[in-house]
């Protein structure tokens, strides 16, 4: 795929309501560069940082822009940027499905799943240290009952923002600011794999809600599970749901050997293609399946996996679906068996402060299950700014691409 690359460079201003330049002081407190008829200039940061970004609506119009460089004031930290991930969110933006620009410009700068490290912390912040590694939470609440009793996840209003996705600038830039109540330190020993926290949250968030719902049953005891899935979301899961002790099996659509299917099998869960085993032939050779998750990004599975959920089960859909696709569905079927079967079908979205908190305690718990595992889903780096291009391109047999910033 071609991707157009435009540069643009803009006066420093409000990128968001997060990040502010200190324009009286200059930036970080840095003596200002002197004009040259002042004298020999004075070395000191740069006003303003490269950042990658997109036009919203314009599909692929990746490009680097310029940010700000932020200061961090009372309750805020700064952090820099090492890496961030690239998901299918991202490349529904890319596509122009998906996205929405802050107040006042016209461009967004990508990314949400991010790792950095803690350069300046503003007063009054206690709880975090220069030097800490820390992943960003994505959403900002709105005001609505569900953000003011502390779920913004479960936001009803839906006038949410969330960094490099909806209304605020993301991740994909040198440094950012941003309360500290939205980092989450990471301990060194993770600083591989941190940056997966942020897609494991999404996982994390399926399972709690399953739990939560099933406390309807005096009987919950899940057994059998099905992934739909093997993109980083679905390898999560199918790790997650592993580390439960669940019997797992994760079905996408490329037939093994790859690196997906490896993984798979390295955590224990069984690995099918769906173009060897259909869905319905699978299901009929397991026992009844309690947990599905759907993470195929595929609206028509969303749909094949209510037909094949078990008695009493949840079924999670965790795709984001940017397209319109209308199909005919067996209603009479679905129908009856999902009340006959007392089944449960739920969205599940972004995930809660604690689904951050298990997500670290589980990304240590799958070190010591499986080490090294986890950053073998890791499969592609790109350069900082200077891989932009290859941004949204598909990486033949990759699972997840991140891009390095601290090198
Ligand atoms: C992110 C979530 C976000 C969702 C919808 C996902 O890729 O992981 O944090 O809520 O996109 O915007």
């Amino acid at each position: 795929m071609e991707y157009t690359i435009w540069v643009t460079h803009r006066d420093a201003g409000p990128s968001s309501g997060d990040e502010r330049v200190d324009a009286e002081r200059g930036l970080l407190g840095a003596t200002r560069p002197r004009s040259s008829d002042e004298g020999a200039l004075v070395s000191g940061p740069p006003k303003t940082m490269p950042a990658i970004a997109v036009y919203p609506g314009t599909a692929d119009s990746v490009h680097l822009t310029e940010l700000p460089r932020p200061v961090a004031g009372p309750g805020q930290a700064l952090v820099r940027v090492r890496r961030v991930g690239v998901c299918g969110t991202d490349q529904e933006i890319i596509d122009a499905k998906f996205g929405t620009p802050p107040a006042g410009t016209n461009e967004l700068v990508l990314g949400h799943e991010v790792l950095g490290v803690v350069e300046v912390i503003g007063d009054g912040v206690d709880d975090l240290a220069v030097g800490d590694l820390v992943v960003a939470t994505v959403r900002r609440p709105d005001g609505c009952p569900a953000c003011q009793a502390g779920q913004p996840d479960m936001c009803v209003w839906r006038a949410y923002t969330e960094r490099g996705i909806i209304g605020a600038h993301g991740y994909m830039v040198e440094q950012f600011v941003d309360d500290a109540r939205y980092l989450v330190p990471i301990p060194p020993a993770l600083e591989p794999i941190g940056v997966l926290l942020e897609p494991l949250t999404v996982v994390e968030k399926a399972t709690r809600q399953a739990d939560l719902i099933q406390r309807r049953l005096a009987s919950w005891a899940p057994q059998t599970a099905l992934v739909l899935g093997a993109g980083p979301i679905g390898l999560l899961g199918t790790m997650l749901l592993r580390s439960r002790g669940m019997q797992v099996t994760t079905v996408a659509r490329r037939p093994a050997p790859n690196s997906a299917a490896a993984i798979v099998d390295a955590c224990g869960a069984r690995y099918v293609s769906s173009r060897e085993t259909p869905l319905a032939d699978l299901a009929a050779g397991l026992p009844s399946i309690d947990l599905i998750f759907e993470a195929t990004g595929v609206s028509t599975l969303a749909f094949a996996a209510m037909g094949v959920l078990g008695a009493n089960g949840v079924l999670v859909l965790l795709s984001l679906t940017g397209g319109e696709t209308v199909a005919p569905v067996p209603i009479d079927a679905i129908n009856r068996e999902f009340v006959l079967g007392n089944k449960v079908m739920v969205g599940s979205v972004n995930c809660g402060d604690e689904d951050f908190v298990r997500g670290v305690t589980d990304l240590a718990h799958f070190e010591t299950l499986w080490p090294g595992l986890t950053a073998r889903l890791i499969t592609d780096r790109l350069n900082g700014f200077s891989d932009v291009s290859r941004l949204a391109s598909e990486i033949e047999g990759g699972i997840k691409t991140v891009i390095e910033f601290d090198r």
